[in-house]
C-alpha cells in the first residue's frame, strides 16, 4: 500500500488554507492523516478554535514550498497532473469541516474586554519552516526545480505553470498587506499631542477580539430597553486632532478610554466598561439601531400598548440624527430617521389582516417641551396647557392631531414640525438642545384611543449651561431639563419595578408621557447617544452612568442596597426648609420631593426649593394668563372693548422674564 508523502508538511507548521467563503489565511498544522491523505489544521477566528480536515492536493496547491521534492520533477514519460482549477474547486467543496476542537460555549463579552488570545508565540512563513526542514535552500521549489533540470524546456509542464502562478499571487498579497501595515502607520499621526494616548488606545484595540452587533443577531424582547450609539469623529474633531476614546467590541459593550495623568506625570488609560442592551458602533446605520430598539415597539401599540423611545445624551452626539433623520447640510432627510422608520412599519402592520379589521385611524402630533411650556409644533408653536383631571388623566389642550394615511403625510408633518421648531433661531442646535421634542403616533379605533407610540429626542443633557457664569434664563432651562431628565430616570425605573407610584408630576415632560408609564402593556426604549471624543469624555461618562442607571434595577429588580427609602425617610434638609417656607403638600410638590430624595447626591435641598419656587410660578403664570384670556373672551363678548389693549397687554406678562 502506498504510504502518502507529505512533502514538507509537518505537525506545527503553517499553511495557507481557502476557505468555502473564498477567505485564504494561515491555519496550523495538528495532524497528518495518512489514510485519507489528508492533513488536520487548526487556527483562531473570533476566539475560538477552528478546525479543519484538508485533502493533501489542496494544501499543496496553495502552498507550492511544500510539494515534495519528485512531484515538481516534470517527467516526459507521465502526463502532467491535472492541476486545474476546476480540480482545485473540487477538492475545496469535497473538504469535510471538522467541529469546532473546543467545545466551550462562545465566552460573554465582558470577557473579550481586554482579553485578547494569545497567538501562538512564533507565526513562521513557511518557507522558513521548509528551511528548518532541511532539505531545501532558499529558493522556491519552481527555481529549484528550474536549477536541478538543467534549462527549461520549450513547453512548461501545467504542474509548473499553475505553481507559478499561485507564487505570483501569494507575492502580490504580500505585498498588499505590507502596503496596508505602513498605512495603518501613517494613519497613528505623529505630530499629535495625545500621540502618546493614541498609541495606547490603537494597542489596546489590537489586542480585542471584535463581534459587532449584527442583523443576524437576535431581538431580545424587553419592557425597558437601553442602548448606547456612537457616533463618528466629526470634521471639526479631526481637524482639531481630537482623538476617538470610544470602543465598541461587542454587540453590547461600550468602552471608554480615559486618558489620566500619574503623580509623576506618567499618562495612563483607565477604560471603563458598561454594558447595555445593545451597543451600536460608529458603523452603524439607522435603519440598524431602529431595528433593535424602535421598531420591537410598534407592535406594542397595535396590541393596545403604549411604546415611548426616548434619545439621550449631550448636544451633538446625534440625538437628532438618530431619531429626525440626517439634517446635516442642505440635503435634509427625514426619511431615515426612527420618526419616519417607525411610520413606515405603522402603515405596514396595518395592512396585516389582523389589525387590518380593526380599522384603525393613524393620527400624529409633534410638540416641544421647552423650560416647562409645552408648545405645539404643528400649529405655529402656539402655547399649549397641560391639565390633570379628577381621574388623573393628562391632557394637552389644543395639542393638534393630524390624520395621517401613509409615510409621506407623515414626512411632511416632520417637515413642519421641525421648520417651526428652529424658526427664529439663530442656530438649530442651540435652540433644540434646550427643548424636549416629542413625535407620536397615535393609533385609533373608532375615536378612542387603542395604543400611543411616543418619540422623544431629549433636550442636551450637558450640565455646562447651569453655572454661576450663565445669564438667569440660561440657569433656569438647564435646571428645568436636569430636573425632567431625572423624573424621566424614575418613571423609567417605576415601571420597570411594577411600581404603584410614578413621579410624573415632578416635570412636564414626565406630566404629558404619563399614560406610558403606567398601564400593563407599556415598553420603553432609550437610546443614549454619545460623541467619540476625548474633549467629550466627561459628558460621555455622564450619559453612559445615567442609561446605566435607568436599566440597572430592571436586570435584577431584587438587587440588594438598591433600594431606597422613598416615603419613610427620617426629617431631613428638605423637611427643615418647607418648614421654614411653609409650604403645603400638593401631588405635584410631593412627586418632586420623591425625585429629589431619590436623587440627593444631584439635587441639593435648596434646588429642590429652587424647583418648587420655579413649578410654582410656572403655574401662577398660566393662572394669569388663562383668566386674562377668559375675562378678554367675555369682554369681546360684550360692546364693551375698551379695556381690552390693556388686557392683551397684560396677556404678555412673563414672570420669569
Ligand atoms: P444632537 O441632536 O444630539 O445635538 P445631532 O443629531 O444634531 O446631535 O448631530 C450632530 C452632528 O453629528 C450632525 O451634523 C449630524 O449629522 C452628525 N451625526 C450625528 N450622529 C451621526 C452618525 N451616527 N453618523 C454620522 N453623522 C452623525
Ligand atoms: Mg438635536
Amino acid at each position: 500500500m502506498a504510504t502518502a508523502n507529505f512533502g514538507k508538511i509537518q505537525i506545527g507548521i503553517y499553511v495557507e488554507i481557502k476557505r468555502s467563503d473564498g477567505r485564504i489565511h494561515q491555519a496550523m498544522v495538528t495532524s497528518l492523516n495518512e489514510d485519507n491523505e489528508s492533513v488536520t489544521v487548526e487556527w483562531i477566528e473570533n476566539g475560538d478554535t477552528k478546525g479543519k480536515e484538508i485533502d493533501l492536493e489542496s494544501i499543496f496547491s496553495l502552498n507550492p514550498d511544500l510539494v515534495p521534492d519528485e512531484e515538481i520533477e516534470p517527467s516526459p514519460e507521465t502526463p502532467p497532473p491535472p492541476a486545474s482549477s476546476a480540480k482545485v474547486n473540487k477538492i475545496v467543496k469535497n473538504r469535510r469541516t471538522v467541529a469546532s476542537i473546543k467545545n466551550e460555549p462562545p465566552p460573554r463579552d465582558n470577557r473579550v474586554v481586554g482579553s485578547a488570545r494569545a497567538r501562538p508565540s512564533q507565526f513562521p512563513e513557511q518557507s522558513s519552516s521548509a528551511q528548518q526542514n532541511g532539505s531545501v535552500s532558499d529558493i522556491s521549489p519552481v527555481q529549484a526545480a528550474k536549477k536541478e533540470f538543467g534549462p527549461p524546456s520549450r513547453r512548461k509542464s501545467n504542474c509548473v505553470k499553475e505553481v507559478e502562478k499561485l507564487q505570483e499571487k501569494r507575492e502580490k498579497r504580500r505585498l498588499q498587506q505590507q502596503e496596508l501595515r505602513e498605512k495603518r502607520a501613517q494613519d497613528v499621526d505623529a505630530t499629535n499631542p495625545n500621540y502618546e494616548i493614541m498609541c495606547m488606545i490603537r494597542d489596546f484595540r489590537g489586542s480585542l477580539d471584535y463581534r459587532p452587533l449584527t442583523t443576524a443577531d437576535p431581538i431580545d424582547e424587553h419592557r425597558i430597553c437601553v442602548c448606547v450609539r456612537k457616533r463618528p469623529l466629526n470634521k471639526k474633531e479631526t481637524q482639531m486632532k481630537d482623538l476617538d476614546v470610544i470602543t465598541i467590541p461587542s454587540k453590547d459593550v461600550v468602552m471608554v478610554h480615559e486618558p489620566k495623568q500619574k503623580v509623576d506625570l506618567t499618562r495612563y488609560l483607565e477604560n471603563q466598561t458598561f454594558r447595555f442592551d445593545y451597543a451600536f458602533d460608529d458603523s452603524a446605520p439607522n435603519e440598524m439601531v431602529y431595528r433593535f430598539t424602535a421598531r420591537p415597539l410598534v407592535e406594542t401599540i397595535f396590541e393596545r400598548g403604549m411604546a415611548t423611545c426616548f434619545a439621550y445624551g449631550q448636544t451633538g452626539s446625534g440625538k437628532t440624527h438618530t431619531m429626525g433623520g440626517d439634517f446635516s447640510g442642505k440635503n435634509q432627510d427625514c426619511s431615515k430617521g426612527i420618526y419616519a422608520l417607525a411610520a413606515r412599519d405603522v402603515f405596514l402592520m396595518l395592512k396585516k389582516p389582523n389589525y387590518k379589521k380593526l380599522e384603525l385611524q393613524v393620527y400624529a402630533t409633534f410638540f416641544e417641551i421647552y423650560s416647562g411650556k409645552v408648545f405645539d409644533l404643528l400649529n405655529r408653536k402656539t402655547k399649549l396647557r397641560v391639565l390633570e383631571d379628577g381621574k388623573q388623566q393628562v391632557q394637552v389642550v389644543g395639542l393638534q392631531e393630524r390624520e395621517v394615511k401613509c409615510v409621506e403625510d407623515v414626512l411632511k408633518l416632520i417637515d413642519i414640525g421641525n421648520s417651526c421648531r428652529t424658526s427664529g433661531q439663530t442656530s438649530a442646535n442651540a435652540h433644540s438642545s434646550r427643548s424636549h421634542a416629542v413625535f407620536q403616533i397615535i393609533l385609533r379605533r373608532k375615536g378612542k384611543l387603542h395604543g400611543k407610540f411616543s418619540l422623544i429626542d431629549l433636550a442636551g443633557n450637558e450640565r455646562g449651561a447651569d453655572t454661576s457664569s450663565a445669564d438667569r434664563q440660561t440657569r433656569l432651562e438647564g435646571a428645568e431639563i436636569n430636573k425632567s431628565l431625572l423624573a424621566l430616570k424614575e418613571c423609567i425605573r417605576a415601571l420597570g419595578r411594577n411600581k404603584p407610584h410614578t413621579p410624573f408630576r415632578a416635570s412636564k415632560l414626565t406630566q404629558v408621557l404619563r399614560d406610558s408609564f403606567i398601564g400593563e402593556n407599556s415598553r420603553t426604549c432609550m437610546i443614549a447617544t454619545i460623541s467619540p471624543g476625548m474633549a467629550s469624555c466627561e459628558n460621555t461618562l455622564n450619559t453612559l452612568r445615567y442609561a446605566n442607571r435607568v436599566k440597572e434595577l430592571t436586570v435584577d429588580p431584587t438587587a440588594a442596597g438598591d433600594v431606597r427609602p422613598i416615603m419613610h425617610h427620617p426629617p431631613n434638609q428638605i423637611d427643615d426648609l418647607e418648614t421654614q417656607w411653609g409650604v403645603g403638600s400638593s401631588p405635584q410638590r410631593d412627586d418632586l420631593k420623591l425625585l429629589c430624595e431619590q436623587n440627593e447626591e444631584e439635587v441639593s435641598p435648596q434646588l429642590f426649593t429652587f424647583h418648587e419656587a420655579v413649578s410654582q410660578m410656572v403655574e401662577m403664570e398660566e393662572q394669569v394668563v388663562e383668566d386674562h384670556r377668559a375675562v378678554f373672551q367675555s369682554l369681546a363678548l360684550s360692546p364693551r372693548l375698551e379695556c381690552s389693549g390693556m388686557i392683551s397687554a397684560n396677556c404678555n406678562l412673563h414672570l420669569l422674564g
